[in-house]
């Protein structure tokens, strides 16, 4: 193993010094003055190593990172794509970082005017009446809504409404939200078109229905074709509409969730406008209704006063507060950016590209990976494993020799409908050479996987660490030199 390869403790020597400080000038205090229990009985464990050692050391672990500045990340449904950097550098403007949320709301006129039109832009790309911007991620958008259902339905004193309708292909924290909000989960099935069988919904329509939770174009990348006899139904049984738009970006600009007929909606800021993120955060699940739901959004909210003023005020229909204060801001500067960078214009732009650039990679590669669904799709698609299966190289295996190759895998066993299902979602900015190189590699692997199983049952083999046992990574993770050395 290289030197920087070692884990920084491995490289320390005693009494070796990255740092030259000069002597602290607060010598009034004296530790006595901390309470005990805030003291250290014994000195810190930390790494002694000189200057080169810390940056080397950091400096090769980042190159081994893999990241969108790196190279094509095929990931399907939590579309990591074009991340400006000039939406780095609006977020980091010092108006925008050194505020409080307790300051006096006319003490930051400019991060309210942002967010107030924020809320507006998103109101006019969805066709819905009004946002809010304080969930933290899509799953907590999700239970905000959800909550906007309930108190709904409660205000019109209609208590019977306690199942949430969600098919069968929906992302995993559609059902997990409608629990944590106390609804029982009811499923739809697909058809073999992967899209919402009307024929099994209609009888789970009666007056215990809350309402249904759609995602359209849906996991499968299909565009949900029945949405209007669908709304048309689920409104005349009483309940509401609700719409995943963690990814809206093959909609922007095309067509609108609030003129399909559906009545609340999320948004995943941190997909569909360009934050990056992965590893839990930092994101957002703007939460938006239609006309005569407003009253029931969370608190607080950013409102326009008639002077051309901003202002945070709670309303009393409210369903309460479900964050700190209003949300997270940067993540709202950064999609704000890009929703002004990109333009009116530009932004019907969107969808059709990642369409484009999404069928393309299918169509190319569909003799060599199993297709379920055949026919057109939107941003998104599902393979079903390799096609040739007879050496017993799954999915799995293919995800981790696409590593050999330099490329983040796509997503795999997800949606749950398929066994082996691979999920690729090239995004709108990736060129035809990027997806011609990553067809090419794909092809490569399926003729591997038949020709030369072992190699590809045994990748990685170029990484730093092999394949990992991940039940034990995540049930009992190791996270500091001291477990490591204790084991
Ligand atoms: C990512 C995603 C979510 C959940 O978003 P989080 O921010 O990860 O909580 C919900 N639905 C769909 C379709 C998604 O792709």
């Amino acid at each position: 193993m290289k030197q920087y390869d070692k884990l920084i403790f491995e490289l320390s020597k005693s009494g070796r010094r990255g740092y030259s400080l000069p002597q602290s000038s607060h010598t009034e205090y004296s530790l006595e003055e901390l309470p005990s229990f805030a003291r250290r009985s014994e000195e810190p464990l930390l790494p002694e190593v000189s200057e080169f050692d810390v940056v080397r050391h950091f400096t090769n672990l980042s190159n081994k990172n893999f990241g969108l500045d790196t190279g094509f990340y095929p990931l399907g449904s939590c579309t990591m794509k074009y991340n400006p950097k000039i939406n780095e550098d609006m977020s980091n403007l010092e108006g925008f970082t050194a505020i409080h949320p307790l300051q006096p709301a006319e003490s930051m006129q400019g991060a309210l005017e942002l967010y107030y039109n924020l809320q507006r832009s998103l109101a006019e790309l969805t066709g819905l009446s009004e946002f809010t911007l304080n969930p933290f991620a899509g799953a907590h958008g999700e239970l905000t809504g959800l909550m906007v259902m309930r108190q709904y339905h409660a205000k019109r004193g209609d208590t019977r409404r306690t199942r949430v309708i969600v098919p069968d292909s929906a992302h995993g924290t559609n059902p997990a939200s409608a629990a944590v909000c106390g609804l029982e989960i009811v499923e739809v099935k697909s058809t073999a078109r992967g899209t919402i069988d009307v024929d099994d919904l209609k009888p789970l329509l009666d007056d215990t229905i809350a309402g249904i939770m759609m995602t359209n174009p849906n996991t499968l990348g299909i565009f949900e074709s029945e949405i209007p006899e669908i709304a048309r139904l689920v409104h005349e049984a009483g309940g509401l509409l609700y719409y995943d738009g963690a990814n809206l970006n093959p909609m922007l600009g095309k067509c609108r969730p609030g003129d399909m007929g559906f009545d609340i909606m999320h948004i995943n800021l941190h997909k569909t406008f360009s934050t990056p993120h992965g590893g839990g955060g930092p994101g957002s699940g703007p939460v938006g209704v239609r006309a005569g739901l407003e009253a029931y959004l969370p608190n607080p909210h950013v409102s326009k006063l008639a002077d051309g003023s901003y202002t945070i005020d709670e309303g009393t229909d409210s369903l309460g507060s479900i964050s700190g204060f209003i949300g997270n801001f940067g993540v709202m500067v950064k999609a704000y950016t890009y929703i002004l960078s990109l333009g009116k214009e530009n932004v019907k732009n969107v969808g059709p590209m990642a369409s484009l650039n999404a069928n393309y990679i299918k169509e190319q590669l569909k003799d060599c990976y199993e297709l379920p669904i055949s026919g057109v799709c939107k941003h998104e698609f599902v393979f079903d494993g390799l096609k040739d299966k007879s050496t017993g190289v799954t999915t799995l295996d293919v995800a981790k020799r696409l590593l050999d190759y330099g490329y983040h895998a796509p997503t795999i066993y997800f949606p749950l409908l398929f066994h082996q299902a691979i999920m690729i979602e090239p995004t709108e900015t990736e060129s035809k050479e990027t997806l011609d190189e990553f067809i090419e590699v794909m092809r490569k692997v399926a003729k591997e996987a038949t020709e030369d199983p072992d190699t590809v049952k045994t990748a990685p083999h170029t990484t730093l660490v092999g394949r990992l046992d991940e039940t034990t990574a995540a049930r009992k993770p190791i996270l500091n030199y001291r477990d490591l050395i204790a084991q």
